[in-house]
């Protein structure tokens, strides 16, 4: 019984050479190419949301996937919403991974771009168009190294899941929120998910690799005021437009204390090994570095620092009347307040409402989402470690905590440890382009981007 069990490991150690070979010898350059066509045929699906309409850009996915001998299905949410699904399945019964993206995009000023938004034009090595990068970048990259594995041959140990959705610009209930309320059974039993929320950033000192593990979530409300309508020109002492000013100028007056959670202080020990002293140490303990008020001065002065250690009051939309010379009888306000990770909901809106100090003024929830996190040393991180050790020269890899939020939470509530992580480097520059103008994704990071998924995949422990 020996002889032939040898044989047959012989025999796969020359498969798995064989593979091993094979897969080196993928052409990274042309898939790039390859993906660039996809990219720009999903964006010329105008998938502007309101209203989404991702049906047609999910059939391009579908397209391209069953050219691959990839039997993938739509389903659809609502008439036109749809979400695309594909599994392509593992050689054990390790738990799956997913690879989640969003097919939605948000809407553009058309007239400042210097390419037309939904033409999906190429130029000096850039695809642009309206989600060249937020997420129809992410999706066709994500479909490309699920095409790039079906065609090597050699499948992971475990399935690898495709989840296109709709909706995710709106808050995912037509799309991951859906999904996973309605079709958890496609990501039954996953281990690990993937999606946008954070990607390696070139640096004056060195390339850095973060991975979102943790995100403020969104608690969004809206102020609401009543009082005696009227005309403008015989004011009673208060009316509902003074009530909400005097809430809002209530709510702005202060920043909530300052707290560094234990996310956010993990981020931050992880970066200060990249900085030089003081700033070293300082990172390397910043509850006790965020008492020294020139340093704090300093850090609070980043928006997005500040944001890291505040729960936020953003003021965004504010209605009262519709002519100058008419007191209306509502006014209303609408906040978006950002909580820090682990926050209790209930204690912000208690601190919310003692620092309006008014009963009158009534605070209506309109967006709230559990606070989750996800585990900053993982199978997950460590593959990502083992391709930036081959890939990105040793790049050091960082879990982050990011101030937006993205569809994560959702499969993070079914238990699925889930993660931010494009594989792109982008440039504050390149950064900037997504929900703005000339949105675009090198080429360069396309073929990259494929190669450093496929090799987080080919780097995940076989069995879990
Ligand atoms: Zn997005």
């Amino acid at each position: 019984m020996k002889r032939p069990i040898r044989v047959l490991q012989a025999l796969a150690l020359v498969i798995a050479f064989k593979s091993a070979v094979h897969a080196g010898e993928i052409d990274w350059a042309s898939l790039g190419n390859e993906t660039g066509e996809l990219l720009a045929n999903l964006i010329r699906v105008d998938t502007t949301n309101p209203p989404g309409n991702e049906t047609p850009a999910a059939a391009v996915l579908r397209q391209k996937l069953a050219e691959a001998g990839l039997d993938a299905q739509i389903i659809e949410s609502a008439p036109g919403r749809g979400n695309l699904y594909v599994r392509l399945a593992g050689t054990s019964s390790a738990r799956p991974i997913v690879l989640l993206a969003h097919l939605d995009v948000v809407p553009v000023e058309a007239a400042r771009w210097s390419v037309p938004p939904f033409g999906g034009e190429r130029r000096d090595g850039f695809v642009y168009g309206r989600g060249a990068l937020d997420a129809k970048g992410v999706a066709a990259v994500q479909a490309m190294t699920v095409v790039a594995l079906a065609r090597s041959g050699q499948p992971l140990a475990r399935d690898v899941i495709l989840l296109a959705t709709a909706g995710e610009e709106t808050g995912g209930q037509m799309g991951a929120g859906w999904v996973a309320e309605h079709r958890s059974d496609l990501v039954a039993g996953a281990e690990y998910l993937v999606t946008e929320g954070d990607h390696i950033h070139p640096r004056a000192n060195g390339t850095l690799v973060q991975v979102d593990v943790a995100e403020k979530t969104p608690y969004w409300v809206r102020l609401v005021t009543h009082g005696q309508a009227g005309h403008g020109s015989t004011p009673a002492g208060e009316t509902a437009v003074t009530r909400l000013v005097r809430a809002l100028g209530r709510v702005i007056a202060g920043p909530f204390p300052l707290v560094v959670t234990s996310p956010v202080q993990t981020y931050f020990s992880a970066l200060a090994p990249l900085e030089r002293e003081p700033l070293r140490g300082r990172l390397a303990n910043l509850r006790a570095a965020l008492r020294n008020p020139v340093f704090r001065t300093q850090f609070l002065g980043n928006a997005r620092q500040s944001a890291l250690v505040h729960n936020t009051v953003t003021p965004t939309v504010l209605s009262g009347s519709s002519a100058t010379n008419v007191i209306p009888a509502e006014a209303s306000a609408q906040l978006d307040c950002r909580l820090l990770p682990g926050a209790d909901p209930k204690a912000f809106l208690s601190t919310l409402a003692r620092s309006i100090a008014d009963p009158e003024v009534k605070i209506e929830p309109l967006l709230a989402f559990a606070s989750t996190a996800s585990p900053g040393d993982s199978g997950f991180v460590r593959a990502v470690r083992a391709m930036s050790e081959t890939d990105l020269d040793r790049a050091p890899v960082v879990p982050s905590v990011v101030t937006g939020f993205t569809d994560s939470h959702w499969f993070r509530s079914l238990g699925i440890a889930s993660y931010g992580f494009v594989p792109f480097v982008l440039d504050e520059q390149e950064e900037r382009t997504v929900h703005g103008i000339d949105e675009r994704v090198s080429i360069a990071n396309l073929g990259d981007g494929v190669r450093r998924l496929f090799l987080v995949l080919r780097s995940l422990p076989p069995t879990s």
